[in-house]
C-alpha cells in the first residue's frame, strides 16, 4: 500500500479534475466531496447529497478512477457514498450499483449572486471610453423596463463591466425594486440542479418573478444549447412583462459564436453599448479616487506612470495601485517615483508566449486583409501604411525586436523610418480608440485568446 491518506489522495485528485472538468461541473458536483477511506485498494468517497453521489457515479466515476490510480500508480476500486458531515444517511453507489434514488432531500437552489455595495455609480469614473455605457446603465436603473431593453453592455476584461451591473442593482434595490444579479454561469448551475432535482418551477419563479434581470459575462452559455433555450424563454417572459434585461458580455452579440440566432437578434434589438479600454485621462481619474479612498496622497509623477504604465485593464490598474500603497504604508513612505519603482520591482513580469517576428506579420496582414507583399512594398494607401505602422509597433512591443531589424522584415526600411512608424502609433493609440482597439485584437490573436 502507499503512504496516501483518503483525505490527501481526494485532494490531490481533486486538484487534477479540477482542470479535467468544466468549471460548472466542478463547483456543482465535485467541490463538496470528500475522501473517506482508502483501503485494500478501495477509495470510498463522500458526495454532500444522494442526488450528487448519483450523479458522480453515473457521469465520472471513470475519470475519477483513472484520476486517482494515476496518482498512487496502481488501480482501484472505487465507491461513493452520501456523507453529510454527519451520521445518517449512508446510501451508496459501488461499481455494480446502477441504483436510482428516490427519496431525495430537499435541496435548495444556490444563492443568488450579492450585489456589490462597493460598485455603485458614484465611484464609477466616467471618461470618453464608457461614456455611452455609464448613461445607459443610468438610463435603465431610473426607469426599467421602459427605456433599452435589453440593454447589452460589451467590453473586454477588467473595463467595468460588472461594476455597472451591480450600479444598476444597487440603486433599483434603492427604489424598492426586485433585482437579481446572476453570472450567466450561476444561471447554468441553477438550471442544472433544479432540472435534476425537478425543481423547474422554483427556477421559473426566481427569474421569472424580478424587476431587474442583470446578467454578467453572457459568452459563458456559448455552445450549451439548453441553457440557450432556458434563457431565451426567460428573456423572452421579462421582455414581454416590460421587466428590465442588462446583459454583459466580452464582446459584441454578432461575434460570439455558438450563440443561436434568435439570441442574437433579441441581444441586437435593444441598446448595445460597448466600452473601450480608458485614455490616459482616465486612467489618471481613476487612480485618483482610488488613492483617496485609501487616503493616500500620491505624488504626481507617480501617479502618470502608474497611469501610463497599465493601459488596458482598470483591475491591473487598481492593482498595481494597490501594491504601490501597501509598500508605502510598510516603508512608511510617501508615494514618490522611488517608492514606485521600488514596489513594482518584484513584481514578476507575466508568464507570455514568446512571439516571433514572423506571428506578427501573419496575424497583422491577416487581421486586415492584406498580402505580405502589400505591407512590404511600397504602397501609400492608408489602410497599408497602417498595417505596416501597426507591425512595427507590435515587432518592437511584442516580439522584442530591434528597430533595424524590424526594417529588414518591413522590405529593406531605414530604421528611423521604424521608429518614426513606432512612435506614431504609441502616441496615436493614445487618442484614437478604434486604433487602441485594433492593437488589442491583434494581441488577442497574437496570444490565442479570442476563441476560448
Ligand atoms: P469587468 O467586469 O469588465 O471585467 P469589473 O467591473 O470587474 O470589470 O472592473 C474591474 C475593476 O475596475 C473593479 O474593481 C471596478 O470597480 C474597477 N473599475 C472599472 N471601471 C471603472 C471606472 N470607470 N471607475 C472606477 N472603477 C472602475
Ligand atoms: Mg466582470
Amino acid at each position: 500500500m502507499t503512504g496516501w491518506s483518503a483525505k490527501e489522495l481526494w485532494e490531490a485528485a481533486l486538484g487534477e479534475l479540477q482542470i479535467q472538468v468544466t468549471r460548472p461541473n466542478y463547483e456543482t458536483w465535485l467541490k463538496g466531496t470528500v475522501g473517506l477511506e482508502y483501503e485494500g485498494g478501495k477509495f470510498t468517497l463522500g458526495a454532500p447529497s444522494p442526488f450528487a453521489a448519483e450523479w458522480l457515479h453515473k457521469r465520472m466515476r471513470p475519470l475519477i478512477e483513472k484520476t486517482l490510480a494515476g496518482i498512487v500508480k496502481t488501480p482501484l476500486e472505487i465507491e461513493i457514498r452520501v456523507h453529510q458531515g454527519r451520521e445518517g444517511q449512508s446510501r451508496s453507489y459501488s461499481n455494480h450499483d446502477e441504483g436510482v434514488s428516490t427519496n431525495q432531500p430537499s435541496y435548495e437552489l444556490p444563492e443568488q449572486g450579492q450585489l456589490n455595495p462597493k460598485y455603485t455609480f458614484e465611484n464609477f469614473i466616467v471618461g470618453s471610453s464608457n461614456m455611452l455605457a455609464h448613461a445607459a446603465a443610468a438610463g435603465v436603473s431610473a426607469e426599467p423596463g421602459l427605456k433599452y431593453n435589453p440593454l447589452f453592455i460589451y467590453a473586454g476584461a477588467g473595463l467595468g463591466k460588472t461594476h455597472l451591473l451591480h450600479a444598476i442593482g444597487n440603486k433599483a434595490r434603492k427604489e424598492n425594486l426586485t433585482v437579481l444579479y446572476v453570472s450567466a454561469e450561476h444561471f447554468t448551475n441553477d438550471l442544472i440542479v433544479s432540472i435534476r432535482e425537478r425543481k423547474t418551477e422554483g427556477f421559473r419563479n426566481k427569474y421569472r418573478g424580478v424587476d431587474i434581470l442583470l446578467v454578467d459575462d453572457i459568452q459563458f452559455i456559448r455552445g450549451k444549447e439548453q441553457t440557450q433555450e432556458s434563457f431565451f424563454h426567460t428573456f423572452n417572459d421579462l421582455q414581454n412583462n416590460n421587466k428590465q434585461i442588462v446583459i454583459t458580455s466580452d464582446q459584441h452579440p454578432k461575434s460570439m459564436v455558438n450563440l443561436e440566432e434568435r439570441l442574437i437578434s433579441r441581444f441586437e434589438g435593444g441598446l448595445l453599448a460597448d466600452i473601450q479600454p480608458p485614455d490616459l485621462e482616465t486612467r489618471l481619474a481613476i487612480l485618483r479616487a482610488k488613492a483617496e479612498l485609501v487616503n493616500m496622497a500620491i505624488q504626481a509623477e507617480a501617479l502618470i506612470y502608474l497611469a501610463k504604465k497599465v493601459q488596458t485593464n482598470i483591475r491591473e490598474l487598481e492593482g498595481t495601485l494597490n501594491r504601490v500603497v501597501a509598500y508605502s504604508r510598510l516603508t512608511r513612505k510617501n508615494v514618490d517615483m522611488e517608492v514606485v519603482t521600488q514596489a513594482l520591482a518584484s513584481l514578476p513580469s507575466k508568464p507570455k508566449r514568446t512571439i516571433i517576428p514572423s506571428l506578427v506579420m501573419e496575424k497583422v496582414t491577416e487581421y486586415f486583409n492584406i498580402g505580405e507583399t502589400e505591407i512590404k512594398g511600397k504602397s501609400r494607401r492608408k489602410s497599408i501604411a497602417l498595417a505596416r505602422h501597426i507591425a512595427m509597433y507590435l515587432l518592437r512591443e511584442e516580439a522584442r525586436q530591434q528597430f533595424t531589424l524590424i526594417g529588414a522584415e518591413l522590405g529593406d526600411r531605414d530604421h528611423t523610418t521604424v521608429l518614426h512608424g513606432y512612435q506614431k502609433i504609441a502616441n496615436d493609440m493614445e487618442k484614437d480608440p478604434q486604433l487602441k482597439r485594433d492593437i488589442m485584437e491583434i494581441r488577442d490573436l497574437l496570444y490565442n485568446k479570442v476563441s476560448s
